[in-house]
């Protein structure tokens, strides 16, 4: 339980904070009780004297045994006014690998520990500063990719997850209260009493969880939209993903089956990442390179969120486009390609085919007729603007919370009160590890492993 690891951690953490390689300034972070001893011992200040005023970036030298190793800026930021609520030193010296180094291999001479990866965020949980749903979104804010990837981690960071699922545990005290009352005053709350006003609260607290984890939106941020084009060789799929991407990625030529393994790319749509699969021809083959290629495409096209099914307008359609056509379902989007040349095939064949069935007719060679293509992806991408539960690890505890909910309520209407008690239990259980109210060693391991030293 979280109370094993709320300690105070009594030795100074070290690392490299700014990214590997070579840029105009690099910072060495240093964490804990020694943090100021050590930056007093290397920092010689230029004007002024030690110790270092707080928060005060101040300009000096790095200077170990009489010699010179760097100029620099240092700052003092001591505790609990600082990011982990520590005495928290920062040096900010030119960004060599070599100058870098040079310093923290000092830093730890005297006495400090090269930090894990995500220590200094850990700390910063561990000492009470920020819940860990915050600490997560702060790795997620440096990884974030997408637009909309970054704006969910900047909702996280200022507490959207924390305040919606300490709202969410409160409701559910209160019915946990409830049921208590029901449990030890059975002479004064009968048992039907207590059902009848616990299943409301239940349900509304079940809506509410349901509502703030939307799923499909939650990928989207995170994974992108999944797109595959899929279709008969020489249709015009490459051309039509170079035309989306604005690049030439794909090969392109005349001759069918050239594409024979998948090829891939990416474009942003109103800030989600829309990564594009472009598929080998989905054909009968004897060639063994292309059967694989063909299986892939099967894969992709199976994998996809939305499929994109390109069929040659100045042709008549084949069986198995027709076939295609046939069972295709709403995550496909069909694409009458060469608009420019004689249409052959035009839409009103493919919803004979299936009324149902979405069809653009495009031209790979002229932007204009792909803005409704585009149209559409940017529906499909669309996200939710309700959703407060968005991470996996989230989204994971949430649905054992709902799902001891849901069984919390079946075993009011069929048992006695005190059983459903554990469930409404173990709810709260699942809804503590999100902010880390609690949280054992193995899950903040695996949480803060996925962090970069230096965070
Ligand atoms: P894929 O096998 O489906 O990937 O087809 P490609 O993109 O390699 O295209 C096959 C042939 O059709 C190439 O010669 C392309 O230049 C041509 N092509 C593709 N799209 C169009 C289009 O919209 N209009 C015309 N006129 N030719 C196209």
């Amino acid at each position: 339980m979280i109370g094993d690891h709320r300690k105070m951690n009594h030795d100074t953490i070290a690392a490299i904070a700014t990214p590997p390689g070579t840029g105009g300034i690099g910072i060495i972070r240093m964490s804990g009780p020694e943090a100021e001893t050590i930056l007093n011992r290397i920092f010689r200040p230029h004007g002024t004297a030690l110790p270092l005023e707080n928060r005060k970036l101040t300009y000096g030298h790095i200077v170990e045994e009489g010699i010179v190793l760097d100029e620099c800026m240092a700052v003092i930021m001591r505790a609990p006014g600082s990011y982990t609520r520590e005495d928290v030193a920062e040096l900010q010296t030119h960004g060599g690998m070599r100058v870098m180094n040079t310093v923290l291999e000092v830093c730890l001479k005297y006495g400090a520990r090269l930090a894990g990866p995500g220590e200094f965020t850990k700390r910063a949980f561990l000492n009470g500063r920020i819940d860990l749903s915050r600490a997560e979104a702060v790795m997620g804010m440096i990884s974030a990719r997408g637009e909309q990837e970054y704006r969910d981690a900047v909702r996280q960071m200022e507490g959207g997850t924390a305040d919606f699922i300490r709202k969410a545990s409160d409701e559910l005290y209160r019915l946990q209260a409830g049921l208590a009352a029901c449990i030890d005053y059975p002479e004064e709350v009968s048992d039907e009493e207590g059902t009848n006003t616990l299943k409301p609260g239940l349900e509304h607290l079940i809506k509410s969880l349901e509502e703030a984890m939307d799923e499909k939106s939650a990928r989207l941020i995170h994974d992108g939209l999944q797109v595959t084009l899929y279709g008969t060789p020489n249709a015009g799929k490459s051309s039509l993903l170079n035309a989306l991407l604005g690049q030439d990625k794909a090969i392109v030529t005349d001759i069918p089956g050239t594409t024979r393994d998948t090829v891939e790319g990416e474009i942003m749509i109103d800030g989600i990442r829309v990564h594009f699969t472009d598929t080998a021809g989905l054909r009968e083959t004897e060639d063994p390179i292309e059967k694989i290629g063909v299986e892939r495409s099967e894969q992709a096209v199976r994998n996809a969120d939305m499929t994109l099914l390109v069929l040659d307008g100045s042709r008549n359609m084949t069986d198995e486009e027709r076939e295609r056509i046939q069972t295709e379902t709403d995550r496909c989007t069909v694409l009458i390609n060469k608009s420019d040349m004689t249409q052959i095939t035009e839409e009103e064949d493919v919803r004979k085919i299936n009324p149902d069935i979405v069809c653009l007719t495009v031209s790979a060679l002229d932007a204009d007729t792909l803005k409704p293509l585009k149209e559409r992806l940017k529906e499909q991408a669309r996200v939710s603007d309700r959703m407060a539960i968005s991470q996996p690890r989230h989204l994971d505890a949430v649905r054992r919370a709902i799902t001891s909910l849901k069984s919390a309520g079946k075993t009011l209407e069929t048992m006695t009160p005190d059983m459903a008690s554990t469930d409404l239990q173990a709810a709260q259980a699942a809804l503590a590890e999100i902010t880390g109210d609690r949280a054992d060693e193995k899950l903040l391991d695996r949480v803060f492993s996925t962090f970069c030293v230096g965070k």
